[in-house]
């Protein structure tokens, strides 16, 4: 078998559910949407049901999925409704959704519900994706609690900055989250996670938590200060080696010269799998726990490393991210974001850990 693993380390999703609620204060929605950041949304969502106030979802096949699977707790969906047809999916599985421009919530008005909806209206606080806009954002308001067909509305905002230094733009976003809602009562919804970490302001009746829940440092950082653990790790193991002598040079595109006598080991693990291939040679690997590095191209199932050390040997296990490379140290070397990394892990083996 593929020596490929990606291990799943439920019990860390959990330890992170428990914390980011004491951080949070007050109800937190486990973000499972994207197949849960790559980790399963069906085994993770399973996994926290009876500590979860609730789950979010991006769109209403992700919630039945879930429905479908003994999940039971609120479910919102975080982009609302994408067609007049899943009104009645929405009733018919008791989820909750997010109504974020006129169309939607003149579409769910016309709705014949079977029982009163709960609806998460978004405000564009700044971020100018979706929402209303802060003066639009009473009269959408009013619209929907003078109608019979709503139960309940949760007053919700996103922010673009939360995760980034010094940019005052989560602060200037509060501001205006906070004027537009004045004199509209209900619960309210503005934490993700860098928020919820950084900003105890946004403590609000619901946190959304979705990377941190991961066991993922929000701001980047390859060593986190929070109490969270990296539920995800993705192992192999080398399966070939071959000594090369110096300036020569290995894989694709022949982008690496060795400089001097290099011994190569060939890694069960590639694009493919979902590791970033603008990965540059020198990004991190831990090779039976030692930190190695990357050299060469990353190919479509393979990749090559230093096996500088002689005591490394064909079968050895190559930790590609996890507990000694944190994800956001490969994330930041290949260019891209952790959440992108995670949610290409498609093809290796899962192991669930309990
Ligand atoms: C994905 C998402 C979240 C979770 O964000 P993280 O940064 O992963 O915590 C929260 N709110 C909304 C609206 C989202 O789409």
């Amino acid at each position: 078998m593929r020596p490929l693993v990606c291990e799943i380390r439920l019990n860390y999703l959990r330890e992170n559910y428990l914390y980011l609620k004491k951080v949070h204060g007050n109800k937190l929605l486990a973000v499972v949407k994207a197949n849960a950041y790559g980790h399963g949304a069906v085994q993770c969502a399973q996994a926290l049901h009876d500590i979860a106030d609730g789950f979010a979802v991006a769109f209403v096949q992700e919630a039945i999925e879930l429905r479908e699977n003994g999940i039971t707790k609120p479910i919102v969906l975080l982009e609302g409704a994408l067609e007049t047809t899943e009104y009645a999916e929405i009733d018919k599985y008791d989820l909750w959704t997010v109504v974020h421009n006129q169309t939607q919530l003149e579409n769910l008005l016309a709705y014949n519900w079977q029982k009163p909806a709960t609806v998460w209206l978004k405000m564009d606080s700044g971020m100018h994706r979706v929402g209303f806009f802060p003066h639009n954002f009473a009269a959408a308001y009013t619209a929907l609690s003078q109608s019979n067909k709503v139960a309940n509305i949760v007053k919700m905002t996103h922010f673009a900055c939360a995760d980034e230094d010094e940019t005052g733009m989560t602060e200037m976003q509060i501001e205006a989250f906070d004027l537009a809602c004045e004199g509209l009562d209900g619960e309210e919804s503005i934490a993700n996670s860098a928020a919820m970490l950084r900003f105890p302001e946004t403590h609000r009746d619901w946190g959304r938590a979705g990377l941190a829940l991961y066991g993922i440092d929000p701001m980047s950082k390859f060593e986190t200060e929070y109490a969270i653990k990296p539920v995800m790790r993705l192992s192999s193991k080398i399966f070939s080696e071959r000594v090369l002598q110096p300036h020569e040079p290995i894989g694709y595109g022949a982008s690496f010269y060795t400089k001097r006598s290099t011994r190569v080991g060939v890694v069960a693990c590639g694009y493919a799998d979902g590791y970033p291939r603008c990965t540059p040679s020198d990004t991190p690997v831990a090779i039976n726990g030692a930190r190695s590095r990357v050299i060469g191209r990353v190919s479509m199932d393979m990749m090559t490393v230093d096996l500088h050390d002689n005591h490394f040997k064909i079968g050895d296990e190559v930790e590609l991210f996890g507990d000694v490379v944190n994800i956001n140290e490969l994330a930041s070397a290949a260019g891209t974001i952790t959440y992108e990394i995670l949610c290409n892990m498609k093809r290796a083996k899962r192991i669930y850990v309990k």
